[in-house]
């Protein structure tokens, strides 16, 4: 009986092991063999794939035919991205999809016959986590490609979610560690730009330590970080190609914008004395005319780029005392403007409303009182579970006013006129505040909204924190982490 050895194919600077009808799989790279649990490898190392054979079997980057069936190769499609907190990276939490990255076909979740019963979780797929909470998943072409799952953890730990070995890959720092991320998750957000070489992008993050580039060798199962300095503030505004992020040097201000060559950061430094433990929710980009925002609770910062060498920074804290609710949403955008939901002790003090929508522009007045707060995905509003469409509007007290049900957007798509959020299953008889500043467990269904009106609930937790939850798309699927339980979940959409 003779022993089968796999071929090997030298092919540049790489080495590929033929399995005999089973594809090609990466030997070694520069003379460094690879290890035996490896990245995908369409997304590590550019591998095509054979559009007839199944299961899916890679090839080469440089082969054009299946040897198995002579079939034409395809490359791997690219490329969703989902960068949190809000998907896109942008502020809101209303998701429009590019044409080259569908949502996956998530109204079959909907077909199927759901109750809040025993078969609410019905198709739901329990993911193993690298660790125990605390973490932020992001999906995009991060050192590959194409999209590809990661996680990173608070206290710096990077992983890689691999899909053919449905594990998680620990990535390791090639010199320096990336440090602890203690932002709270709802101002931890992160920003993409294209990688200087390599395959894919690189990543923006606010990490304790300063500003932090950071790029993944997933070849290697390597990262590598550029960190500036102070204490980054916030997430990174990328306003023209141009990437700037709030960092607290000695106490004031700084922007740290990274250089040209990507492989370095600097600060401009403004005369702004920051108040005490400020940070900034993920920042609002106005491309058209130039300007950055980023709010926090106690006022919000703008900056404007009105020529590509001069940089205007202005401080605004809040009108009347007011403190921003940044629990319930992105600020509510119409045709007027953007308007931020803030509470006012002083207000309440005078027996007034004590909350109220300001308009985001400094030396504004342009306030709306309300009754109550309503939570918001950006362009659509809820009275607790009730629909309005502008967060001022007032609602039909004769037929809501018993509502109290508390619906959370955590997702809106556009293109689907679906909002995936949580809806709590009791009546909620306390202010809605107090909802969201409650530590208490909370029963709640996660569920879609469709435009109809219907709630289709797809999972029932009681948790404490729900909004502490991240929606996103990836591999064909719809997943949802949720933070306070430790939990990862995937519906898949195939
Ligand atoms: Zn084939």
């Amino acid at each position: 009986m003779s022993e089968t050895h796999d071929a090997i194919w030298k092919i540049g600077n790489e080495t590929w092991s033929q399995l005999p009808g089973a594809g090609f799989r990466p030997h070694s790279i520069a003379g460094r063999a690879l290890p035996v649990q490896q990245p995908d490898a369409d997304f590590a190392f550019g591998a095509r794939h054979c559009a007839s054979c199944t299961p899916t079997r890679y090839f080469p980057p440089a082969f054009k035919f299946c040897t198995d069936c002579g079939g034409a190769l395809v490359n791997a499609a690219s490329a969703m991205q989902w960068l949190p907190p809000y998907g896109s990276g942008s502020i809101t939490r209303n998701y429009t999809p590019q044409p080259a990255a569908p949502i996956p076909n998530i109204e079959r979740l909907l077909a199927s016959p759901r109750t809040a019963g025993p078969d609410i979780e019905t198709g739901l797929a329990r993911m193993p986590l690298p660790d125990r909470g605390g973490l932020t998943l992001f999906v995009g072409p991060f050192g590959g490609y194409r999209d590809a799952l990661f996680a990173v953890s608070r206290s710096g730990g990077l992983w890689l979610w691999a899909r053919r070995l449905s594990r998680w890959l620990a990535l390791k720092p090639a010199a320096a560690p990336l440090g602890p991320l203690s932002l709270p998750s709802s101002f931890c957000n992160f920003a993409a730009i294209r990688a200087a070489q390599g395959p894919g992008d690189c990543l923006l993050l606010p990490a304790d330590a300063g500003p932090t580039l950071l790029q993944i060798d997933a070849q290697r199962g390597e990262y590598s970080v550029t960190v500036g300095a102070g204490h980054a503030l916030g997430g990174a505004a990328v306003l023209s190609g141009n990437a700037f992020m709030p960092v607290n040097v000695d106490g004031r201000l700084h922007l740290a914008t990274l250089g040209s060559d990507k492989a370095s950061w600097r600060n401009i430094a403004s005369q702004i004395d920051l108040p005490a433990s400020v940070y900034f929710a993920p920042p609002l980009i106005d491309d058209n005319n130039r300007r950055m925002v980023w709010i926090s609770e106690a006022g919000f910062l703008e900056a404007q780029l009105p020529s590509a060498s001069s940089l205007r920074v202005q401080w605004t804290a809040w009108p009347e005392q007011g403190r921003a609710l940044l629990a319930f949403g992105p600020p509510y955008r119409d045709g007027t403007g953007d308007w931020q939901l803030l509470f006012s002790p002083q207000r309440e003090a005078a027996h007034q409303d004590a909350c109220f929508y300001q308009r985001l522009q400094p030396g504004s007045s342009a306030a709306k009182p309300v009754m109550m707060p309503r939570v918001s995905t950006g362009s659509r509003c809820f009275h607790y579970s009730v629909p309005v469409r502008a967060p001022w509007d007032k609602i039909d007290e004769a037929r809501y006013g018993d509502q109290r049900r508390v619906f959370c957007p955590l997702m809106e798509l556009d293109e689907k006129e679906l909002i995936i959020g949580f809806l709590s299953v009791e009546n909620y008889d306390e202010p809605l505040m107090d909802f969201f500043a409650s530590h208490d467990a909370q029963l709640v269904d996660f569920c879609f909204l469709d435009s109809s009106g219907r709630y289709h609930p797809i999972a029932r937790r009681k948790m404490e924190e729900p909004w502490h939850a991240s929606v996103f798309f990836h591999d064909d699927a719809l997943w949802l982490y949720l933070d306070s339980t430790a939990e990862l979940l995937r519906w898949s959409c195939t």
